[in-house]
């Protein structure tokens, strides 16, 4: 087996990639924040994630993917100060708080399916977990990590020891870096910037929507509680029913991220699990870099998002946009703009179109569906491409390899038989996602299949301005027409819409 190396945000470096227990990997991604819908930049980060456990599953690997879904408790700062962003929209939509979260949770699993990721084997909602977070934040309280302020339950961070390791600073020049931030405000009753809630108090002259009892009076959980909760529950498997058992916990292979995660949210999910386990709590760190516009980050407090939906609106096929995203690697920064989205729209119009030409050959062409193919090549061609994605998910060199193999089958015309190129293909796109599998030769009606013969007559009578008009004809109906030795090849305009062939013709 080729080894996989990842980008450890922890070690930073790539390490060899190996499971902690036999083939099955932990996995835990930050799911969304349900107050609005994902933006495109959000939806680069799930993309990539997905990409790892396509990845890991093409190397073997069984994978237990958990994501939380966000419906309590995330602050508009992540430093625990403005209002639960949530609740703020409820009032501004006059819905409920549990109606908002229902309904943007909807929205992003829609647009997640478009994008062709795979559902999380299980995904877990922050509100269905109160009382196991009152457990983690009891075991914090035991081992005197918690001090209490006038608005919440705190996480002291200068009591542990490597609070921070995930940001490469130690405890002092990360306290410094956040207050020299902008983002951050520090409330005057934390001991340390860097001290984070555990518990918030429901505010003593609002209702909120969303309150819980806990023993520390009537609150909400903080944000970074639920994640380290949902880990130590489902994958590290702490719990035992509601009871939390910290020398139980198992360490998790996988966590993963935006890169705005690393110095406030994930460092405070691994201050809270060690800080009650003491053992590593996560393996591997990753992290995606941030989807810019105009250079600038992409964010809702940014003012620049754009949705899936736009992009749906202004004519571009979602996974287009994933196409887009696979021409950068996950750790650089992709600039996004509508001629970049176009020119991977055609790109991949492009890739369909191959793969339509490939199946076009295996059924017409005898030239080629009678070739012996160089398997030596094609699997030099594999290798290259494995290598590509086990470099620590070299997605955008992978793409290029394929496009190598493309245009080897189109010049080195005695070297590949469109079956072995299109199941090696296909067997990328368990990767790729990008849904070549969806490309099918099309099914023409009676009425396609007459205007061709009657064009083939005037072919033959080397009438071609009768010839020409019918595939003209053809065109506004959606159809093109090549003529090669093996008979009149007929394909869809676009690709990219290329459904409706089978839905509306
Ligand atoms: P949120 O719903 O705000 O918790 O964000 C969901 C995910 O999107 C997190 O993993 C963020 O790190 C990530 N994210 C936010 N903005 C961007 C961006 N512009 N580009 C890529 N990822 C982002
Ligand atoms: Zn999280």
């Amino acid at each position: 087996m080729m080894p996989i190396y990842l980008y450890n945000t922890l070690t930073r470096q790539k390490d060899i990639f190996k499971p902690l227990k036999d083939k099955r990997i932990t996995l835990y991604t930050c799911g969304p924040t349900v107050y609005s819908y994902a933006h495109i930049g959000n939806l680069r980060t799930y993309v990539f994630e997905d990409l790892l456990k396509r990845v890991l599953m093409f190397n073997g690997f069984k994978v237990k993917h958990l994501m939380n879904i966000t419906d309590v408790g995330h602050l508009t700062s992540d430093a625990d100060t403005g209002e639960d962003k949530i609740e703020k929209e409820a009032q501004k939509e006059k819905k409920t708080a549990w109606e908002i979260a229902e309904f943007y949770t909807k929205a992003f699993f829609d647009d997640i399916k478009k994008l062709n990721i795979i559902k999380p084997t299980l995904v877990k909602k922050a509100t269905n977990f109160i009382k196991e977070d009152i457990e983690l934040i009891k075991a914090l309280e035991k081992n005197g990590f918690t001090y209490r302020t006038s608005d919440g339950i705190y996480f002291d961070t200068s009591k542990l020891k490597d609070y921070g390791k995930l940001t490469g600073m130690d405890f002092k020049t990360l306290n410094q870096t956040l207050k020299a931030g902008s983002r951050v405000e520090f409330s005057l009753e934390k001991k340390n910037i860097t001290d984070f809630s555990l518990w918030k108090f429901s505010p003593k002259n609002a209702k909120r929507q969303m309150e819980w009892e806990s023993p520390w009076g009537i609150g909400f959980p903080g944000w970074h509680i639920e994640c380290a909760t949902l880990n130590l529950k489902f994958l590290a498997q702490a719990f035992r029913g509601k009871q939390l058992v910290p020398e139980k916990a198992q360490t998790i292979d996988i966590h993963c991220g935006g890169i705005d995660h690393i110095p406030i949210h994930h460092t405070n999910e691994i201050a809270q699990v060690e800080a009650v386990t003491k053992k590593p709590f996560v393996n591997f760190w990753l992290h995606g870099a941030f989807l810019t516009i105009k250079e600038g980050r992409m964010g809702k407090s940014e003012g620049n998002v754009v949705l899936l939906n736009d992009l749906i609106k202004q004519g571009f096929s979602p996974l287009s946009y994933r196409y887009f995203l696979s021409t950068a690697h996950y750790r650089t920064p992709l600039d996004f703009s509508f001629e970049a989205l176009k020119s991977a729209q055609e790109s991949l119009n492009n890739l369909y179109e191959f793969v339509y030409n490939l199946l076009w050959d295996l059924k017409y062409n005898k030239n080629k569906k009678n070739i012996k193919t160089n398997k030596k090549l094609l699997n030099e061609y594999h290798l290259k491409w494995l290598n590509a994605i086990n470099d620590d998910l070299n997605i955008p060199r992978a793409l290029s390899i394929l496009w190598q193999l493309i245009n080897d089958y189109n010049t080195k015309s005695k070297e590949f038989n469109p079956k072995d190129v299109y199941q090696l293909i296909l067997k990328w796109d368990q990767v790729f996602g990008l849904d070549l599998k969806r490309i099918k030769i099309i099914k023409t009606t009676q009425k396609v299949k007459k205007l061709l013969k009657e064009r083939e007559k005037f072919r033959r009578d080397k009438n071609f301005q009768k010839a020409d008009e019918i595939r003209n004809q053809l065109k506004e109906m959606g159809y093109l027409i090549e003529d090669t030795h093996f008979g009149t090849k007929i394909k869809p305009l676009s690709f990219i819409q290329y459904d409706e062939y089978y839905s509306s013709r």
